[in-house]
Formats: C-alpha cells, sequence, structure tokens
C-alpha cells in the first residue's frame, strides 16, 4: 500500500470544508483500486469562524482527516509549507478547499505520475469570473516574469499539483521565508507534465485576495526569483552618463561656435529633477530587496501551530 496526502489550506473556510471532503471521496474507490490509501490535511491558517471545529467534527467520524492549526494567519505560503511538512504521504498533493481545484482531475493525475512523471500541475486556461482588470494585470504580471526570470512560472498556473515524495523533499529543503511557491516549484525542476482546465468559481464564501494583495505578492515574486530590477540602476546610471556626455559636447561646440551666453536653466532644473527622480526609485529597489534579504536573516519560523493531530 502507498499513501498519498491530500493538502487543504483553509482560512475562514467553515461552509467548504465538509463538501470538499464529500466531493474528494467520490475519488476513493479510484484509489482504493490502486491501492493507495488516502491521508487529508487541513491546514487552518488562523480561521476566526468555525473552520476547525467543523474540521474535527469530520475526524470523529474518519481518523485519515489531520489537522495543522496555526496560531495565526500566516498566508498561503506557509499554509502548503506546514501541509507539505506534516504529509506522510509517498505522493502529496495541493488543492483549495473552496473546489476551485477539481478533485475529479485526481485519477488523470495520478495516472501520469505511474507513468513516470515527478509531478502533474495544473493550470486555467481561461479566468472566467474574474475581474476584467485582475486578468489583465495577471497576463502582464506572467509576461514580465518570463523576461526577467529564469525559472520558469506558468500563466494561469494553480497551486493544485500532485507530487511524489522526492519533488517534496527538495521543496522542503528550500527554507525561505519569502516563499513564492509558483516560482518554487519550477525553480526545482523534475518532470512536471501540465493539465489545463476552464476556470471553475468558488463554492461558497468570499476569495481572500484583493487587487492590492494580489499586486503585493507579485511583487514579492519578482523579488524572490528575479534580480533583474538591481540592474536597472546600473543600466539607467550607464544611460544618463552617456548623455550628459553628448550634451557636454554639444554645449563646449556651441560656445566655441556661438560663444553662447549663460542660458537655459529651465532645462538644468527638468534634469536634476529626473535624475534625482531615477535615483530615488533606483534606492526604492535596493531598500525592497534589502527589506527581503532582512526577513530571510532573521530567520524566522515559517508558521507556528496551535494545535494538532
Ligand atoms: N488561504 C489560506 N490563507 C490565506 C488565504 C487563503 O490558507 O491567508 C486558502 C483559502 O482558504 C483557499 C486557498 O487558500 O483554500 C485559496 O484562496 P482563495 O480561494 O481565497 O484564492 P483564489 O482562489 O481566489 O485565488
Ligand atoms: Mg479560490
Amino acid at each position: 500500500m502507498s499513501l498519498l496526502s491530500v493538502i487543504v489550506p483553509c482560512y475562514n473556510e467553515e461552509e467548504n470544508v465538509e463538501f470538499f471532503y464529500t466531493e474528494l471521496m467520490k475519488n476513493a474507490d479510484f484509489f482504493a483500486k490502486k491501492g493507495v490509501e488516502l491521508e487529508i490535511i487541513y491546514v487552518d491558517d488562523g480561521s476566526g469562524d468555525r473552520t476547525v471545529p467543523e474540521i474535527k467534527r469530520l475526524r470523529e467520524e474518519d481518523e485519515r482527516i489531520h489537522l495543522v492549526a496555526f496560531s495565526r494567519n500566516f498566508g498561503k505560503e506557509a499554509a502548503m509549507f506546514a501541509g507539505m511538512e506534516n504529509a506522510k504521504g509517498d505522493y502529496v498533493v495541493i488543492m483549495d478547499v473552496d473546489l476551485q481545484d477539481p478533485p475529479a482531475l485526481l485519477p488523470e493525475m495520478f495516472t501520469y505520475l505511474e507513468q513516470g512523471y515527478d509531478s502533474v500541475a495544473t493550470r486555467r486556461v481561461s479566468r472566467k469570473g474574474e475581474p476584467p482588470v485582475r486578468s489583465f494585470f495577471a497576463r502582464r504580471f506572467y509576461r514580465l516574469m518570463k523576461k526577467i526570470s529564469k525559472t520558469e512560472i506558468m500563466d494561469g498556473a494553480r497551486d493544485y499539483r500532485i507530487m511524489t515524495r522526492q519533488m517534496v523533499s527538495a521543496i522542503l529543503s528550500m527554507r525561505e521565508y519569502n516563499r513564492f511557491t509558483k516560482g518554487i516549484f519550477g525553480w526545482v525542476g523534475f518532470r512536471t507534465k501540465w493539465l489545463e482546465y476552464e476556470n471553475v468559481e468558488r463554492l461558497k464564501g468570499e476569495t481572500k485576495w484583493n487587487f492590492w494583495k494580489l499586486f503585493l505578492y507579485s511583487l514579492d515574486g519578482i523579488a524572490a526569483f528575479s534580480t533583474v530590477p538591481l540592474m536597472f540602476a546600473s543600466v539607467m546610471g550607464v544611460l544618463f552618463c552617456i548623455v550628459a556626455f553628448l550634451l557636454i559636447i554639444f554645449i563646449i561646440v556651441r560656445k566655441l561656435i556661438f560663444g553662447d551666453p549663460v542660458s537655459g536653466w529651465p532645462s538644468l532644473v527638468c534634469f536634476i529633477l529626473m535624475t534625482s527622480g531615477v535615483q530615488f526609485f533606483c534606492t526604492g529597489i535596493l531598500g525592497q530587496y534589502l527589506a527581503k534579504t532582512y526577513m530571510e536573516v532573521k530567520n524566522r519560523p515559517i508558521y507556528l501551530v496551535r494545535e494538532q493531530f
């Protein structure tokens, strides 16, 4: 017998906990036939509602259900990491509790693992039901990442992914504090099969991500998987030097030919303003990376557990 660990991050999801369980168990027969046992690890990310009592109620009926409850909200990244750390399975799959990651895909995903893939990942091909502005910026983000990062990050990739123990160990060996799992999956490599599906809307409750949160998350992603922004300062510096040099030559020549009076201080002010603007911007970028480095150096735990079974 082998074991499949299903990791389910939950944050204020009291309405979805049981539905998810019911839907997931529709695959139980398939896995039983394959000789695969299931364990379900709900990771409660500091919910303030009845998520934990709901999980406990389910546990009374099914011993295969486990809980890792955080001491506060640490974010989905931390929840996924905690799930992987506590999973005992030979295979591990990460799924959202709101059924946006259809459990019906699991048999197909597992079949690919049997064929020798190390991981089977999913991506949405449509963003139906999502605000257009969000889709627009999401697309821009993935396009930008493609240019400035060597790590492959797929457009529309979900965190819904099944992996072998070997790949999970690789991911667990990356103990960075600023976690951007979509990048980490790509960074560790291994043979990955991509499955595509149409976007499914959330079962109950509301998304925990607003535009601003997603925007900050995308900046985290950039800082975690690219150092290209740091080069921006050097490139701008060189560019400005060249422009300045050409201007100096222009002014000297003009002086020699026309005996120029001292005019043109408004243009000078513009230049000074612009260069100092660019300097502030670059200092800001430096600051971002410094802040990230600061948090890493502190070496804080990624999550803290309040309760576990
Ligand atoms: N989630 C979490 N911690 C958070 C935010 C979200 O564990 O701080 C969980 C949430 O319960 C859900 C999954 O992450 O199972 C995806 O969240 P959500 O559905 O809000 O995101 P979306 O699908 O809209 O991207
Ligand atoms: Mg969702």
